[in-house]
């Protein structure tokens, strides 16, 4: 098997550009399995989130897969009622303690939203420390990233947005390149949104290359350099998600996929003030 393509972040921190992620396994005993499977696979990236209350299920699976854990990049994410200097140390012990780990590859500002500036600086400090071999944000639009770069030490090394084949993120690809600021694709297929499987452009690419819609949406990203972490419960789909390296897309159909960008949300969008105020409100286990 091909190993799986990295991407160098701007501390030197290699990187997976295929992943997991674990968003919505909320059944312990499935996510731990999915996991396990996965890692057995040859999946080397996993991504959670204190928020997604599946820390210890997912380090459940770290440690009875048999993989060294050199091997594996495993992320998780701060949430907002624990951005805050002072806090967020605390909630990165847990989450660390959660996942029986004694260091983390990622950690992400899971929003942008409450104290984010003393988050960062913890952070800093974490990684400073060794504990984190990245830092990184989540959901920033270009301009809260600015902010970052001009005001705290450390620039982010990812910022984990929205991306898909119907909100492509162009301008935010270019001013994160720009930056040295690695893109990661949340959301790869939109849950399935807009009738994304079953998507007549995507269906013929998929054909003439007898693969499916699902392959081609990972190549697009791996092709475009965006990290990708899609999410699926389901052994077969798990080998189907990684069996997009024995093909390629032609510049034709990178340009066919790029008309399909309608440059908005498919979910909602994260600087409108009710989704400020609803995720703020959102009280999930730290
Ligand atoms: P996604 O990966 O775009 O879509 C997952 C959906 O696609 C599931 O319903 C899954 O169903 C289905 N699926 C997976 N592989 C498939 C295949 N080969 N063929 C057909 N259907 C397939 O959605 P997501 O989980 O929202 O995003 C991926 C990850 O990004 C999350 O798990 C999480 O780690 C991260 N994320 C981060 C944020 C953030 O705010 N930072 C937000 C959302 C997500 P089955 O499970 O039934 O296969």
């Amino acid at each position: 098997m091909n190993a799986i393509p990295t991407t160098t972040l701007h501390n030197g921190v290699v990187m997976p550009l295929l992943g997991l992620g674990v968003f919505q396994m909320t059944d312990a005993d499935e996510c731990t399995r999915v996991v396990t499977e996965a890692l057995q696979m040859g999946y080397r990236l996993i991504d959670t989130a204190a928020g997604y209350g599946n820390e210890e299920a997912v380090g459940r699976a770290i440690r009875q897969s048999g993989v060294p854990r050199a091997e594996i990049f495993v992320t998780t994410k701060l949430w907002i009622s624990d951005a805050g200097a002072g806090r967020t140390q605390a909630a990165f012990e847990r989450s660390l303690q959660r996942l029986q780990l004694d260091y983390l590859d990622l950690y992400l500002i899971h929003q942008p939203y409450g104290d984010v500036y003393g988050a960062w600086r913890d952070m800093e400090a974490l990684y400073q420390a060794g504990r984190i071999r990245a830092i990184g944000v989540s959901n920033f639009a270009t301009d809260r990233v600015m902010d970052f770069l001009m005001h705290q030490q450390v620039a982010p090394m990812v910022n984990q947005i929205e991306t898909h084949p119907f909100c492509q993120q162009i301008e935010a690809q270019r001013f994160l390149q720009e930056h040295r600021v690695q893109m990661q694709s949340w959301g790869p297929f939109a849950e399935g949104r807009n009738n994304l499987f079953q998507h007549e452009v995507l269906q013929d690419i998929a054909r003439s290359h007898a693969k499916s819609v699902a392959q081609v949406v990972l190549r697009w990203l791996l092709q475009r350099g965006v990290v990708a972490i899609p999410k699926t419960g389901k052994r077969e789909r798990l080998a189907e998600n990684m069996a997009v390296r024995d093909f390629a897309l032609t510049d034709a159909e990178m340009q066919t996929i790029a008309a399909l960008d309608t440059q908005t949300s498919s979910f909602f969008d994260h600087r409108d003030p009710a989704v400020v105020m609803r995720l703020s409100q959102l009280v999930r286990a730290t």
